[in-house]
C-alpha cells in the first residue's frame, strides 16, 4: 500500500524531533526530507555547497532562504518524495513557509500534518548539552546553541500559528519516553485519517 502523508516535525532544538521523525516517516513508508542532515552531508562530503554552509552552520545562523529553497525543492522532486514525506527543519521562518506553500500549491499538494514536539526551555537545553558530548557537534558549541535556540523561538515558533489557522497542527507533549511520544504522535495522526502503513 502507498502511503500519502506529508508531514512537518516542528520542536526545538532536543526536543527529539530527529529521532521522531526517523521513526514517523518509516511508520509511513516516506522519506525523511532533514536540511541539516543534507547540509551535514555535504560538509562531510567536501561538496561546493558545503563550502558554502559550514561556516554560517557553525555560528548557528540560518543558511540563506534562497539556497535552502532550492535544496529542498530537488529533494522534493525526487520519486520518493512523490507520495509523501517527512519535513525536518524546514520550513524555520514566514519566508520559508511561502516558497514551501507555493512549490507544493505548484503541485496541487498541501501539508497534511505539522506535529509540534512541545518540550519546555529547559529541558531541551539539557538535552542539547547530552548530545553535544556524546556528538561533538561542531554547531553545538554554546554561543551557537544559544542562537539557534533564539532563531527558534523568534522566528521558527511564529509558523506554528501560521499552520494552526489551517487546522492542521498538532501538539505533542514531547517529554516522556521515544516509545509514549512515537504513539502520541500516531494517535494524533490517526485521528486524522493518516494511518501508518507500516
Ligand atoms: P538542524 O539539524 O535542523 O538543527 O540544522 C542545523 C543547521 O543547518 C542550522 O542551524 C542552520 O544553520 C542549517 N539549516 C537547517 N535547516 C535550515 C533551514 N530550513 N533554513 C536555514 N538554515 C537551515
Amino acid at each position: 500500500m502507498t502511503a500519502s502523508a506529508r508531514l512537518l516535525i516542528v520542536g526545538p532544538q532536543g526536543s527529539g524531533k530527529g529521532t521522531q521523525g526517523v521513526r514517523v516517516a518509516e511508520a509511513y513508508g516516506i522519506p525523511v526530507v532533514s536540511t541539516g542532515d543534507i547540509f551535514r552531508a555535504n560538509i562531510k562530503g567536501g561538496t561546493d555547497l558545503g563550502r558554502q554552509v559550514t561556516e554560517i552552520m557553525d555560528r548557528g545562523d540560518l543558511v540563506p532562504d534562497e539556497l535552502t529553497g532550492e535544496i529542498v525543492r530537488d529533494r522534493l522532486s525526487q520519486d520518493d518524495a512523490a507520495d509523501g514525506f517527512l519535513l525536518d527543519g524546514y520550513p524555520r521562518n514566514a519566508a520559508q513557509v511561502g516558497h514551501l506553500d507555493e512549490f507544493l500549491a505548484a503541485r496541487g499538494e498541501a501539508l497534511d500534518a505539522v506535529i509540534f514536539l512541545d518540550v519546555p526551555r529547559a529541558e531541551s537545553i539539557a538535552r542539547i548539552s547530552v548530545r553535544a558530548q556524546e556528538q561533538g557537534r561542531s554547531d553545538d558549541t554554546e554561543e551557537a546553541i544559544a542562537k539557534r535556540l533564539d532563531i527558534y523561538e523568534n522566528e521558527t515558533a511564529p509558523i506554528l500559528a501560521v499552520y494552526g489557522e489551517r487546522g492542521i497542527v498538532d501538539t505533542i507533549d514531547g517529554v516522556g519516553s521515544l516509545d509514549e511520544i512515537f504513539t502520541r504522535i500516531t494517535a494524533a495522526l490517526s485521528a486524522r485519517g493518516l494511518v501508518a502503513t507500516v
